[in-house]
């Protein structure tokens, strides 16, 4: 794409799920449509988008008409298949292009790419089968943790590992798919970066988020971090470096352990990412727009914090009930309008400021 977006263009957006529908308030608020394809109906994105196109990821007519209906299409989650996504780049422009979505599609290809940069991961191995397990375990010891190749997200597809003696057990349980052997990191905390990259190589990064996972799912990201100036200027480079290696277009959040030997990475996201949604209400213009800028081919907005907030995602039955969340003065509550609750679903979630941002 070499023009950027003209007033009133449309972004056509891969996944209707609360990522795609804060992209889409954030588009309409710089004046841009958006249009959602999301095989299940009634996505979250759909109600505040100028359509919906509702079809599976291997109906291509309906991939092509999606597709012709935009000016350009990105995504809200990683798993795109590769058909629908070839059928996408023949008709108009996808942002992030493909590199970024196959080196995060598969754990093994990610870490090599990261590792291939320079930077530190957790120790790992490539999975093929039952005795690959066995030699990964002799290499790497225990507690470790397998984890598929392929379509994982919050901790799902994980085994963890205690004894060798576990192997085919632990196999079984991932129905004996290709998958990544991983070292268990001792680390002091999580944290992530969500980094924006323009058309024109321009890069801004948010400032670190402190991660708190529980069962696998990110329940709060405070920030600041609790980190040195050298951790987070690290992190924050080490982002940069990831960004520009994939000639990166839009938004990308990196997920990295903080250990007493230093920053490994453990994860990439080619897209806003959940332990972004701080900057909603922590800068002036948030991952959301960030990325709509990116796409647009429209310069980056200032990343700065202007203020500390913790993030709480509420999940399942806890945005039940909004007017009692609402209660609370001092927290900004976003909320998804799924009609389903789930235990673990996220269903909303609140930003709390807990002081001036020290930027
Ligand atoms: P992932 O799907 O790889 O992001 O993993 C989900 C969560 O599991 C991470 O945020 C960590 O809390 C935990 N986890 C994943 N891999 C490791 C590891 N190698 N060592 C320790 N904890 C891990």
């Amino acid at each position: 794409m070499n023009k950027p977006l003209r007033a009133g263009a449309t972004i056509g957006i891969l996944g209707g799920g609360q990522l795609g529908r804060m992209l889409s308030v954030a588009a309409a608020r710089l004046g841009l449509k958006t249009h959602i394809f999301e095989p299940q109906a009634n996505p979250p994105a759909g109600h505040v988008a100028a359509r919906v196109f509702t079809a599976a990821y291997d109906d291509l007519d309906a991939i092509s008409a999606f597709a012709r209906s935009v000016d350009v299409v990105t995504f809200e989650f990683e798993n795109i298949p590769a058909q629908a996504l070839n059928t996408i780049e023949d008709i108009c422009p996808v942002l992030p292009g493909g590199a970024a979505l196959v080196v995060s599609q598969d754990r093994v290809l990610e870490k090599d790419f990261i590792r291939g940069l320079g930077l530190k991961t957790a120790p790992y191995a490539q999975v093929d089968d039952l005795a690959g397990l066995k030699r990964g375990l002799v290499e790497i010891g225990t507690p470790a943790i397998l984890k598929t190749r392929r379509f994982g997200y919050d901790g799902k597809g994980q085994v963890r590992i205690t004894d060798p003696a576990q192997a085919a057990e632990a196999f079984a349980a991932i129905n004996h798919r290709p998958a990544l052997l991983e070292g268990l990191v001792d680390f002091e905390r999580e944290i992530s970066v969500i980094g924006a990259r323009a058309i024109d190589g321009s890069v801004v990064c948010f400032d670190p988020g402190e991660n708190v996972h529980e069962n696998g799912i990110l329940r709060t990201t405070t920030v600041p971090a609790s980190l040195t100036t050298a951790q987070a200027t690290d992190a924050v480079i080490l982002t940069g470096h990831i960004l520009n290696a994939l000639n990166y277009v839009g938004v990308m959040g990196v997920e990295i352990f903080v250990t007493k030997g230093g920053l490994l990475v453990n994860e990439i996201a080619p897209r806003v990412h959940n332990s972004g949604h701080w900057t909603q209400n922590g800068c002036v213009v948030d991952q959301f727009e960030q990325h709509v800028r990116a796409i647009a081919g429209w310069p980056l907005g200032d990343g700065r914090r202007h203020s500390d907030v913790v993030m709480t995602n509420l999940l399942g039955d806890e945005a039940a009930c909004p007017q009692m969340l609402a209660r609370d003065a001092s927290a900004a509550l976003h909320l998804y309008g799924k009609e389903i609750s789930r235990p673990g679903r996220k269903m909303g979630h609140i930003n709390r400021i807990t002081g001036r941002g020290g930027a």
